[in-house]
Formats: C-alpha cells, structure tokens, sequence
C-alpha cells in the first residue's frame, strides 16, 4: 500500500506579503508552465514586499498540520502569540489521538455523560446543525468507519495503518453512526453506546474563528489565518488589495486551478488528494460517506467554501463533498450566504455566481456558473 500525502497545506496563498515560497506548496519540481506562473507570482510578491510592511508571522503545528498566521498591527506579536496558545488548548480538547482530550472521554465512555469545555459543546452543537442542513453528508458519528479505514490510527511519525474493512466490519460501523443520536444537554454530551464522533471536519475552522476574535480583540484589521490550508483572510492587505488564496488543483499538486480575491472570508477546501492510499489502483480517501461506510465517491473531488464562519465552511467544503455533484449544486443553489467552487472527477468545475467577478482561473480552464 502507498503512503497517502497528509500534506498539510491544500491551498497556496499568492501576493499575500509574506515571504516567497513559505504558503506556496505548489513549488514546481518540472518545468511546467506552473511553474513559471508561480515564480512569475513569487517575482511580483517580492516586488510587493519591498513596498509591504513586514508582517508578525508564526508558525504552529497542530492538529496535524502545519499553520501559519501572518499579521500586521501594533498587537500583531501579542494576538499571535494568544492565537497559537488557543489553537493548543482547542487540539488538547478535540484531538482524538489526546487520551485526555473531551472528545476521547466521550468516545471512551460512550453510553455515559461527560461534561466538556464550553468550545467542544459549541464545535459538536454547530456540527449537528450542520449534519441537519446538509441531510447528514456531514455526520462526526462517522469515527469508527474513518479509524477502521485506518485513517486516524496513524500520525506523523508512525506509518498509518490504512486497509480496506471486510464488508460485515463496514455494516456493523455503519448500525453505530447517526449524529442525531448525540444527546446534548448544556455541557453535557452523551452517546450511545459504541458510538464516537471526531470534530476532524470542523476543527480548523473553528480554530480559525477562535483565531479570527484573538486578532479582533488585538485591533488586528490586517492579517492571513492559513491553518492548514483552511485561510480565513482578515481585511485587506496593507497596500489595501484583496489577498488572493489559490486552490490547489485536485489531480496535480503542482498545479492551481484558480486563486481567488478575498477579504474577511474564509476559504476552505475538502479534496480527496490530502489524506489517501492507493490499492489495486484503485484510490481510497479519509472523507467517508456516511451512508454507505466507504470513502464517498459522488462525483466531486475537490470542494471548496468561501463564507464568513471558519467552522462552517470547514463542515460545508466536506458536507458538499460527501453529497457529490448534483446534491452539491443543489445545495449551492438553495444557499446564496455560501460560494463555492466545486471539481468533479472528470475535471469539470463549478463556481457560484457570487465569485465570478473574484476569481481567475489557470491555464485557460473553464467554469460553469451555478446561478442562484
Ligand atoms: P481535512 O481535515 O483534511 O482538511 P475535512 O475538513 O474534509 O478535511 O475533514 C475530513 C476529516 O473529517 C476526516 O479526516 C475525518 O476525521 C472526518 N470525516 C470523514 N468523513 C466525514 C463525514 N462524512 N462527516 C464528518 N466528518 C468526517
Ligand atoms: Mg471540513
């Protein structure tokens, strides 16, 4: 079995006034027109940067990923250095890989109440809700499936251990998922029994929000929240342009489908090449369809929110996902607060129409507008 790529960062950020080369995974090691594209965008970057401020910068690994938040502004040190302490106390409350976080008390107490941390109530009461909105394409009671397809068990320094369940492992996972079974009673959340849910979905984004208020308090107006590559873009660059966030092409790392101009939004992505294993030639990817216990494959294989709330793009780009192509659509359709850029297998790619006058696409690639 092949190792998936867990790579931590699924979009570049452009011309964002940071130093070159540090949010741009999309570094080409051939000479592909990309590259030339990319170093094109580092050239202008620099010229930028003579003209930017420096920016405050940190750089934090966590929830299994790299982040990294820049910041202009008096306070930037100070929010900055809140904002990595909140993104600490958020992994040491959700992680599941923390024995002692409030999600792996839930899980190993199942059938039990277990009072939490007033963020995890919010973060799984936020999750149901979108569970509801999106007819349960999103659904943290999925756990046990992602950890069967060995999707969790591994981490940055051991080999995961991904494998294909026999079918009867599958359908018997499958009788213990249903979000609407979590019973939340102010603090207090109790499952039934073999039940366990896991906020991978939702936590960047809400690390984000949390991230977006530290900064807000600091009277930070300026400043890009790349966790992961779930960006929340906070106003406006100094030299008052929009910040621009690439997304990553889907069947090549190397390459961008399109960048987009952004302030106070997030952007976040769901794509089936950040966390999978090859087998037989066929690919398997850490988003499972909560119906049928497999990795959903529906037709999309990128999907992308841009919207005010971290965690509810965050829980949407995987929503859409699950939902795949025409659910997707439809979804988009009946939710004009939300933009999305959706890519299905065969490469077609769908924007909303809020996002037209915002985006460029690379390499002469064409979009169909989703009108609303
Ligand atoms: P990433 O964390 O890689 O950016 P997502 O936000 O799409 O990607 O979240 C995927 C994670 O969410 C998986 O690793 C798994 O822990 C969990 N998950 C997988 N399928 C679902 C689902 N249908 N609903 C909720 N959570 C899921
Ligand atoms: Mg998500």
């Amino acid at each position: 079995m092949k190792k998936g790529i867990a790579l931590a960062v699924v979009l570049g950020m452009l011309l964002c006034g940071c130093s070159a080369g540090q949010n741009t995974p999309q570094t080409s090691k051939t000479e592909t027109s990309v590259q030339s594209q990319v170093s094109e965008e580092s050239s202008e970057e620099s010229k930028e940067e003579s003209k930017l401020p420096e920016p405050e910068s940190r750089d934090v690994f966590a929830m299994d990923t790299y982040m990294v938040i820049k910041a202009y502004g008096t306070n930037a040190k100070k929010a900055l250095e809140e904002s990595e302490k909140e993104i600490q106390r958020l992994e040491s409350l959700f992680s599941v890989k923390v024995r002692d976080s409030d999600i792996s008390k839930i899980n190993s107490t199942s059938g039990n109440p277990v009072t939490v941390n007033a963020s995890t109530r919010t973060a799984i009461a936020k999750a149901i809700e979108i569970g509801d909105m999106t007819d349960g394409a999103l659904d943290i009671t999925v756990y046990p499936l992602v950890r069967e397809w060995g999707f969790t068990t591994g981490d940055s320094e051991n080999e995961p251990s991904y494998k294909i369940p026999e079918q009867w492992l599958i359908d018997w996972h499958l009788g213990n998922v249903g979000y609407d079974k979590i019973i939340l009673n102010g603090n207090i959340v109790t499952l039934p029994t073999q039940f366990e849910i896991d906020l991978g979905s939702v936590a960047k984004g809400y690390a984000s929000d949390a991230v977006l208020q530290i900064l807000d308090e600091n009277k930070i107006d300026s400043a890009l929240i790349n966790l992961g590559g779930n960006v929340y873009a906070l106003g406006r660059k100094p030299d008052n342009t929009k910040w621009k966030v690439g997304i990553q092409n889907p069947v090549d790392a190397n390459k961008m489908i399109c960048s987009l101009s952004v302030e106070n939004q997030a952007v976040i992505t769901s794509g089936n090449y950040e966390r999978f294993f090859e087998q037989d030639g066929k690919k398997y990817w850490h988003i499972i369809d909560p119906k049928t216990g497999y990795p959903a494959d529906n037709g999309i294989i990128s999907a992308t929110v841009i919207g005010d709330s971290g965690l509810e793009c965050d829980a949407l780009s995987t929503a859409l996902f699950v939902m795949g192509t025409e659910k997707a659509i439809d979804f988009c359709k009946k939710h004009k607060e939300i933009d999305a850029v959706l890519v299905t297998k065969d490469m077609k790619i769908y924007v909303t129409d809020g996002l037209t006058k915002h985006i460029t696409m690379e390499d002469d690639l064409k979009y169909e507008v989703i009108k609303r």
